[in-house]
């Protein structure tokens, strides 16, 4: 309340002055001459490609400076570089990691917790054995699933005050499932740094905004169609400075030639299989784009009974858009009115 009583104040006193000096809105701010100017990059990082927009006369600095966030970033967590600090731990079977990546340590076992295990850090000896690393995709036999579940389970996974990782026998940790939403929330405080006020990057289709669009409109954000990826909308989501991140089985799949049966590259911690929940997509629309990233991941696990459940429990921090198997997309109340569809909308209350 106190600080409302002052920002009236301050915007009272600004329009006081503009009034007294008789030049309009140019008192309260210097506005900025490229403010509807953009530059658009491209990067290869983490996996994905990735498309970072910049709005105003500082954006050429900034999306630089973006760029080597992503490297940065990329070569500290990717599982897949032997230098990165993931690696090492993994190959040591613990040890002391930077701050930076303690803190993401530390909400990936929490999130953990919350999600009653659906989103799980460990779950890399299951992606291997399933071959989504390798891409020689292998349905597995339950002795060799048995096996591989004995080294799965973030409550053997810790972390000491000084940033000290130990981990359980032949488990491996894989920061993947909230990497990119730390990343777009990284790269949304480095563009607030760099005195870009409007900004809009999607990494591998996890989309984070800044602010609101130059001109001051929502950002229109298109959520795929689990059915038609490639050019089907099933809706969009009308935001300004939020993360909306978005997990599909279609992202990553085979079919096993033998039975047709397909499998995709959401790994349910509690079986080892392959998540089949009749969840097609979840998209997560929040503050916090780690936050989303690994919601995104544990409620397609969940199903969308579940999810609702767990979305009613923690509704301030978060709201969703699901597509189930048939097509069908349900929104959580807190966006009646910031979604549209040309299929019914089914609200979750
Ligand atoms: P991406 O972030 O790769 O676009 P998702 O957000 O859907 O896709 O996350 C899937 C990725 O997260 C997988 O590729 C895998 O690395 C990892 N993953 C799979 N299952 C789980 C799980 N149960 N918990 C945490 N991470 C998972
Ligand atoms: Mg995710």
């Amino acid at each position: 309340m106190i600080r409302k009583n002052k920002l009236y104040s301050v915007v009272a006193l600004g329009l006081l002055l503009a009034l007294l000096c008789g030049c309009g809105s140019a008192a309260l701010a210097a506005p900025d001459p490229e403010a509807a100017e953009r530059s658009t990059i491209y990067v290869d990082s983490m996996d994905t490609f990735m498309e970072l927009t910049a709005y105003g006369s500082n954006r050429t600095e900034a999306l630089k400076a973006a760029k080597a966030e992503i490297e940065r970033l990329n070569a500290m967590l990717s599982i897949g570089l032997e230098e990165s600090e993931i690696s090492r731990v993994n190959r040591d079977g613990g040890g002391r990691v930077s701050e930076e990546t303690a803190a993401m340590i530390t909400e990936a076992l929490a999130l953990n917790t919350e999600t009653m295990g659906a989103f799980d850090l460990t779950v890399y000896p299951l992606m291997e054995l399933w071959g989504f690393v390798s891409k020689n995709y292998h349905v597995p036999s339950e002795e060799e699933l048995n096996e591989t579940l004995e080294r799965v389970g973030a409550s053997r996974v810790s972390i000491n005050e000084n940033g000290v990782v130990t981990l359980g026998e032949g488990q491996a940790i894989d920061l993947g499932g909230i990497a990119k939403g730390y990343t777009s929330q990284r790269l949304m405080q480095l563009f607030r740094e760099q005195g870009v006020s409007s900004a809009i990057v999607s990494l591998g289709g996890n989309i984070q905004v800044l602010g609101t669009k130059p001109d001051g409109s929502n950002w229109r954000i298109g959520v795929k169609d689990p059915a038609n990826p490639e050019f089907g909308i099933s809706a969009i989501v009308t935001v300004a400075d939020k993360a909306v991140i978005t997990s599909g089985g279609y992202e990553r799949y085979f079919m096993d030639p033998e039975t047709g049966t397909i499998y995709r590259h959401i790994i349910d911690p509690a079986t080892g299989y392959p998540a089949e929940s009749g969840l097609a997509s979840v998209t997560i629309v929040t503050d916090d784009g780690m936050l989303g990233d690994g919601l995104s991941t544990a409620l397609y696990i969940m199903g969308l009974e579940k999810a609702g459940e767990f979305w009613r429990n923690h509704s301030d921090a978060f709201e969703a858009i699901f597509i189930d198997n048939s097509g069908s997309v349900y929104i959580t109340a807190g966006l009646e009115g910031s979604v549209t569809s040309d299929r019914q909308l089914r609200i979750i209350r």
